[in-house]
């Protein structure tokens, strides 16, 4: 696994099975968590990290809007 892929998290919507990756100190992250989290106001969401991600990542889709 590369640097990157080891730091990186990912945040998820419980309810609508959606996921976007967190980079630190990225501008693109920070402004596409905002969206998620205005998008996913309410809803059960969560940061976890890659390994639990594995675990789950088959059920979920990107994040895009
Ligand atoms: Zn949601």
């Amino acid at each position: 696994m590369n640097g990157i892929a080891l730091k990186s998290r990912i945040k998820v919507c419980y309810k609508c099975k959606e996921y976007i990756r967190l980079f630190p100190n990225n501008l693109i992250t920070e402004k596409e968590e905002k969206i998620f989290s205005e998008y996913h106001s309410g809803h059960p969401t969560q940061i976890v990290n890659v390994s639990e991600w594995q675990n789950i990542k088959e059920e979920y889709t990107r994040f895009r809007r």
